[in-house]
């Protein structure tokens, strides 16, 4: 039954199940394990290790070899309540061992002061939902300084401006700068700004027995041959198994969260690979299952005691969803920058992390140089969209432009809307027969405005670069589907009315559930979430043991 070895019965009542074994939940696996708690963690996907992870664009791209398969798990998306909903692919996530963190881009910076206070220091934005976060950066940045230790993140301390106060410096140095990178610091200096040397979970360097990356290119939304990139499938969960009490159970998707008369949480039930029910006890749950899946198990968990969904007495669960907004700009240069070679960047800009507020809009934003695709994809939408697509001119432009194309990426605020929501499906189910993840979603004026910004800013680093020609994708988070920042379905607060878990990630309606994924967020900084993600991951799982100690889980 178990790859980890450890002889769990499902009818055995574990201290935790986690729910995921991504970002979030190999975090939360290994505090709690290294604390001395019994823990199984449910993965839906399989557990594939570096000698299953190959550069073929078509397996790992078209096939969803690593993340979650529209094909057998659906989505329906629509702006508004008014419209019908579309079957398409609406969100995107990592579904195997190690989740969005095995083939995500490893940008990771930590959320600046102003992300937690941002609704006190310039006001209510109308139609939003837009609040403080009840914890302030000084609280977690013990814990951002343990995720880059413990994980192995490469930067420089202090080569930022911008930077938010920390405790340490990086535990490994920054990665080589690529030849975008150099293009970006050069641009940076035409507009008077610093392009700083990009964190990433990404090892500049041999790390706790891991490789340092080779540059070998294959990088976002590819799994990491050398190890080299800091997931939790080769640093958390680990070192979780190896306390010989931690079990990670894949191909396990779970269906729902059981609960007794009095309102506690008794253990889940799942598919196991063969598709029979199991039913795994446990004396708390931890959901970690992305912004997406987490609200969607709540919503399915009804039950007669929570009727609207387990932990919804808010009636908040899917709601406020973010992502992240900006956009994607694109220039040809005159001479070869191979700028397919290596990581995907390797410097950041920060300069318009806060914006004036006499711009007129709420938010900022950052950016940075990259080169994300591979041969396939570069084919399918890199060159610029008014460039021919078929024939010899066609030919002639990909040969030339594969080697002298670089992007600017910028990434920006999106703010919590109510009505932009995770439900289910009404009529479309997925492969096991459940209702399917329904995406309700239009962009506020303010963030709309706030990408549009941003990519005219990213056109102007493009041109200060030295670019010949120039274009640009379509502005704000809705110009891109499927979404990849899944983030705000169960806010964090400390009023139950308008929350869904407290400060600490435990449920306000059941003191045995604990929410620990994107969904926890209140805004959306500005971009790169996951960095933050596991820092709260890290903070949650430490009270989580405490709560265990003093019997007081509920
Ligand atoms: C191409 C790409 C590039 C990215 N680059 C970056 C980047 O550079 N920087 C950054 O900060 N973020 C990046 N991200 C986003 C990042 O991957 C996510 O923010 C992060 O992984 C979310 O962490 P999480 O813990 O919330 O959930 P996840 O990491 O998504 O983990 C959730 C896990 O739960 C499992 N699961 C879900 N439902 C169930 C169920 N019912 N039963 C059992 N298991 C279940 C999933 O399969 C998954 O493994 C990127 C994402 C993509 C797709
Ligand atoms: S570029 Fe580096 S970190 Fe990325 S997949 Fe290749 S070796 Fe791993």
């Amino acid at each position: 039954m178990s790859e980890s070895g450890v002889p769990y019965r499902p009818s055995d009542p574990v201290d935790f199940v986690i729910v995921g074994a991504g970002a979030a939940g190999g975090v939360v696996a290994r505090e709690l394990a290294t604390a001395g708690f019994r823990v199984v963690v449910l993965e839906q996907g399989p557990y594939l290790r570096a000698p299953d992870f190959r550069h073929d664009e078509l397996a790992v791209l078209r096939l969803a070899e690593l993340t979650n398969d529209h094909r057998r798990q659906p989505n329906s998306l629509r702006a508004t309540d008014r419209d019908p909903r579309v079957v398409t692919p609406a969100v995107g996530y990592g579904r195997a061992v190690g989740g969005g963190t095995v083939h995500f881009t490893g940008n990771y910076w930590r959320f600046h002061e102003v992300d937690f206070i941002e609704r006190s220091l310039v006001g209510p934005v109308a139609g939003t939902g837009f609040d403080d976060w009840p914890i302030s950066y000084a609280e977690l940045e013990p814990y951002y300084t343990r995720v880059e230790w413990e994980i192995g993140v490469s930067g420089l301390a202090g080569a930022s401006p911008f930077d938010p106060p920390r405790s340490r410096p990086y535990p490994v140095p920054p990665l080589p700068i690529k030849s975008i990178g150099v293009l970006a610091e050069r641009a940076a200096r035409a507009m008077g700004w610093t392009a700083f040397p990009a964190p990433m979970a990404i090892l500049s360097e041999p790390y706790r027995d891991r490789m340092a990356c080779i540059q070998c290119g294959f990088c976002e939304t590819f799994g990491c041959e050398m190890g080299a990139k800091s997931s939790t499938l080769v640093t958390m969960i680990p070192e979780a198994e190896a306390t010989g009490r931690c079990e990670i159970r894949p191909d396990s998707y779970v269906r729902k969260v059981e609960v007794d008369q009095r309102g506690r949480v008794t253990g889940v039930k799942y598919f196991d690979a063969k598709r029979r029910e199991v039913y795994q006890r446990a004396r708390a749950v931890v959901l970690c299952a992305n912004g997406a899946e987490t609200p969607r198990l709540l919503l399915l968990s009804r039950s007669n005691r929570f009727p609207d969904g387990l932990a919804n007495s808010s009636g908040m669960v899917g709601r406020h969803l973010m992502f992240n907004g900006g956009g994607l700009t694109g220039g040809r240069f005159e001479g070869r920058i191979n700028g397919y070679r290596g990581t995907v960047d390797t410097r950041v800009i920060h300069d318009l992390y806060q914006l004036d507020p006499g711009l007129g809009f709420v938010g900022g934003g950052g950016f940075d140089f990259r080169w994300d695709t591979q041969p396939i994809g570069f084919a399918l939408w890199g060159l610029d969209p008014k460039a021919p697509r078929w024939g010899p001119d066609f030919k002639r432009r990909l040969r030339e432009s594969f080697t002298r194309t670089a992007y600017a990426l910028a990434h920006t605020t999106s703010l919590p809307v109510p009505t932009n929501r995770v439900s289910l499906d009404p009529h479309l189910k997925d492969d096991w027969g459940l209702p399917a993840i329904s995406v309700t979603w239009q962009e506020h004026p303010n963030d709309l405005r706030l990408s549009e910004y941003f990519v005219a800013r990213a056109m102007d680093l493009l041109a200060a670069a030295g670019a010949v020609e120039r274009w640009s994708y379509p502005a704000g988070a809705g110009g891109w589907w499927p979404q990849v920042h899944l983030l705000g379905t169960c806010r964090m607060g400390n009023d139950p009315r308008t929350s869904v878990v407290d400060r600490f990630h435990r449920a306000h309606d059941v003191p045995n559930l604990f929410i620990v994924d994107g969904s926890s967020f209140v805004t959306s900084g500005r971009g790169q979430p996951t960095m933050t993600i596991q820092a709260l991951a890290f903070r949650a799982a430490e009270r989580m043991g405490e709560l265990a100690r003093r019997g007081e889980l509920g």
